[in-house]
């Protein structure tokens, strides 16, 4: 009786104090010492900064210190920085079109001081004196003047003091000093002109002078005196109306199996696993089973044509126009390998002759390939394939598609609307080896993955899910019971929420147990607990920083365990379901890792084999 009162005269909402709605927020922004330091170089870099210290103590558990030399603050901006949605970089709605600073929405160091103690000292060139500020998680303990050179020197310590979960969820040392300098490498390499220092625990790990692209690279992979490490790549420059693309790709002959694959945008660090493939796919048949170019490419691009207002630790970018940039980058890298080697391209000339690129820039000595239609340029170690690379190099020639006795499927990344001439409501449709759907197309006889494709489809949708938090749960009979490691139980409590969003009604029961009670509609003839396992398991091999990064891992091995698989015969309904579900994705002809879902035999190549 006395609860119900309570009920009835009480108000139950209200608003949370600042310093829980910082603590949530940090959740987002803040996961572990690489986001906090790549939030603080950046504010160092959008305050002009030319010479950045990061100073670094147990892999950032313990300290991570930004020092700067730029624009500094004012005794009232110094206490304002610390206010959510405090920033000086946008006003309005509509700045954010127009932006060219790192950072914008005013919650980085709101959130870095509700989860950390924070020291900072920063003056400004035109004041005498500076400020000092401290805060231990969102309370100020103390304010006052200070003598400190002009620009900011901001100390963060015991991170994630306040957050026992968020301290547990960190991994070894080892790996979060990976995952800091990794974050580090990102942002140093886009602003060549800044001189840049890492320490930890009192050793100079990166020194970084001014300089230009090239030698940052160099300081960064290699070493700043010498120039070995670079001296293995060759640039990449094309300018079109769409984009500019310049940067550094490796001679196909210096590949190892370390790779360094870096891919900007405007000045920021992107994966794009669509755009390695370009560059993959202008090295096929040059590298050895399993090698992988390294490279470091740099996209210019107006900014209305790429996804700006985007999550701050968000990593993936989306283009407008992405099929014509995968074209224009792959043409790109091509041509800067058909100028350094003599690499010849894929295609073999029915007559025998070898269409190798010219090399204009390099002089090297050109075989004689007019006069001697038997040529092949593998059979010459030490021009393409020095013995230390490759030591069994005839493997590479298996590499090449022979095109003269045995046609094969080209590897049709790139035609645009492949499907799209093609009336998939009334065209015939087979089913080949339980694996393919064939669809005959204008330009020839499309193979598409079925696996692959359902996947792909199947992805979208539990992203589109999971943005809206409506999955269509199954409710079970019987709920199971998922018995986990300690690692998993700490791992499955940070993804509940989204596991819960994409349709998993799950409870946990005991320290070590979770019970299922209910799983997305599309996997309900499976048992869920496989499921669960393998979508902790991706999340933890594949690696996921950001909340963005867990959903799209969670859509992904959800997709994969839900998906047709191989060898399931389907019906003619089915098939043409899956075809045009397909089609009506933008970039369905790769899978959300990038691989191949549909390939084309076209006219020419089957007609080829009627000669
Ligand atoms: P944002 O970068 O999105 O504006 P932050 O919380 O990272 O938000 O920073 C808040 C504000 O504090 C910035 O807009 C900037 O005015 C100021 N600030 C932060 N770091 C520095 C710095 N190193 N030098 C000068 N000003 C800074
Ligand atoms: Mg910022």
């Amino acid at each position: 009786m006395v609860e119900s009162r309570y009920l009835f005269t009480m108000d139950i909402i209200h608003l949370l104090p600042d310093s829980v709605a910082n603590q949530i927020a940090a959740g987002e922004v803040i996961q572990r010492p690489a986001s906090c330091l790549k939030e603080l170089v950046e504010n160092s870099l959008d305050a002009k900064a030319k010479r950045i210290q990061v100073i670094v103590r147990d892999a950032g558990r313990t300290l991570l210190q930004v020092i700067d030399d730029g624009i500094g603050m004012s005794e009232m901006d110094a206490r304002l920085a610390f206010e959510r949605h405090a920033t000086s970089k946008i006003s309005e709605a509509q700045d954010l079109f127009s932006l060219r600073t790192m950072g914008f929405r005013g919650e980085a160091l709101a959130s870095i001081c509700a989860v950390a103690q924070v020291e900072m000292t920063t003056r400004r060139a035109q004041d005498e004196t500076g400020t000092l500020i401290e805060i231990h998680g969102s309370n100020i303990v103390r304010q006052e003047v200070c003598s400190c050179p002009v620009g900011t020197n901001i100390k963060v310590s015991n991170l994630f003091f306040n957050v026992p979960v968020r301290r547990k969820f960190l991994k070894t040392d080892q790996t979060e000093l990976r995952n800091l300098l990794t974050e580090f490498y990102h942002i140093v390499l886009v602003y060549p002109k800044v001189t840049f220092t890492f320490v930890h625990n009192d050793e100079i790990l990166l020194e970084l002078p001014a300089g230009t692209e090239k030698q940052r690279i160099e300081a960064v992979f290699g070493n700043t005196k010498s120039n070995v490490y670079t001296s293995a790549f060759v640039e990449v420059a094309t300018e079109t109306d769409l984009v500019t693309i310049r940067g550094f790709v490796i001679k196909p002959e210096n590949a190892t199996r370390k790779v360094e694959q870096f891919f900007f945008v405007n000045g920021r660090y992107m994966r794009h696993p669509y755009f390695q493939k370009a560059v993959l796919t202008a090295y096929s048949g040059m590298l050895p089973n399993d090698y992988q170019p390294s490279f470091f490419i740099y996209f210019d691009i107006a900014p209305e044509s790429i996804d700006v207002n985007i999550h701050p630790t968000k990593t993936e970018i989306k283009f407008a126009d992405e099929q014509t940039i995968f074209q224009i980058l792959m043409a790109a890298v091509r041509e800067a390998l058909g100028k350094f080697t003599l690499a010849p391209t894929i295609d073999f000339d029915t007559s025998g002759s070898l269409d190798i690129p010219l090399p204009q820039d390099k002089p090297i000595i050109r075989p004689d390939i007019q006069t001697d239609p038997t040529y092949n340029p593998f059979h010459k170690r030490g021009v393409i394939y020095p013995d230390k690379v490759v030591k069994n190099w005839e493997s590479l020639y298996q590499n090449l598609p022979d095109t003269q006795n045995n046609p094969v499927i080209s590897n049709n990344l790139s035609i645009p609307g492949v499907l799209e001439g093609t009336d998939t409501e009334s065209c015939p449709l087979w089913q080949y080896g339980g694996k393919y759907i064939l669809v005959p197309s204008e330009n020839g006889l499309v193979f598409v993955n079925q696996h692959r494709a359902h996947v792909t489809i199947l992805f979208a949708q539990f992203m589109e899910q999971l943005a809206h938090t409506q999955g269509a749960i199954q409710q079970l009979l019987f709920p199971e019971i998922l018995s986990l490691s300690q690692d998993d139980m700490i791992l499955l409590a940070q993804l509940t929420d989204d596991l819960r969003a994409i349709g998993f009604d799950i409870e946990q029961l005991s320290p070590d147990s979770w019970s299922i009670q209910g799983v997305p509609a599309q996997i309900v003839d499976q048992s869920s607990i496989p499921v669960l396992q393998h979508i902790l398991a991706q999340v933890r091999e594949r690696g996921a920083n950001t909340r963005r990064e867990w959903q799209e891992q969670i859509a992904l091995a959800l997709a994969e365990s839900a998906a047709i698989p191989y060898g399931k015969n389907l019906t003619d309904a089915e098939m043409r379901d899956l075809i045009s579900r397909l089609k009506t994705l933008s970039g369905y002809q790769h899978t959300p890792e990038g691989k191949t879902i549909i390939s084309l035999l076209s006219d020419d190549e089957i007609s080829k084999r009627f000669h």
